[in-house]
């Protein structure tokens, strides 16, 4: 959703609210995409701070679905977003770039708030995520989620030392055969 700057910009300390809503459905990132399955809309309070600058106040609350990094079972994970941005609107997007500002959601006079809400949430992204803190992961043979009882695989790693007797053991046995 666009929302013109216009009018709050050509009035000095003129502040206005708008509302708007999350226009996505899913979080896209390289490594993946996720679901967002809660969202409501949001409000942003835009204040002209003069001399062509402009702060963005808000607060905005959403639910990704994201995979548990061990068993990969979905999580849910809430979002509260809190959003303090000031934009110099003299610059041009291409001086934003060049100073590795992240402010691409101003487009000219109009601000994009799909991207405002995106740069936020990739902000915000977990580092980890866990379904729960002791989370058992998968049998990395039969792919069984551990959280549900343990699988019939045996997954015990034979010590090196352990193995070399175990191999002797089965040589002579197939000898005295
Ligand atoms: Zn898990
Ligand atoms: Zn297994």
């Amino acid at each position: 959703m666009l929302i013109h700057l216009n009018d709050v910009l050509s009035c000095e300390d003129k502040a206005a609210v708008r509302t708007a809503d999350i226009g996505f459905e899913s979080f896209d990132l390289e490594l993946g995409s996720f679901p967002i399955v809660k969202k409501e809309p949001f409000e942003l309070t835009l204040t002209n701070l003069g001399g062509e600058k402009l702060k963005i106040e808000g607060s905005i609350k959403l639910t990704a679905a994201v995979p548990c990094d061990r068993c990969l079972e979905e999580v849910k994970i809430p979002f509260a977003l809190a959003v303090s941005r000031e934009v110099d609107m003299k610059q041009t997007a291409e001086g934003r770039i060049a100073d590795l500002d992240e402010t691409d959601f101003i487009d000219g006079y109009s601000l994009d708030t799909d991207k405002l809400v995106y740069s936020e949430i990739l902000m915000n992204w977990p580092m980890k995520t866990l379904c729960r803190e002791d989370c058992r992961g998968i049998c990395r043979k039969c792919g069984a989620n551990l959280n549900r009882g343990s699988c019939s695989c045996d997954t015990q790693e034979l010590d090196p030392r352990m193995a070399v007797i175990a191999e002797i053991f089965k040589n002579s046995n197939l000898e005295e055969v």
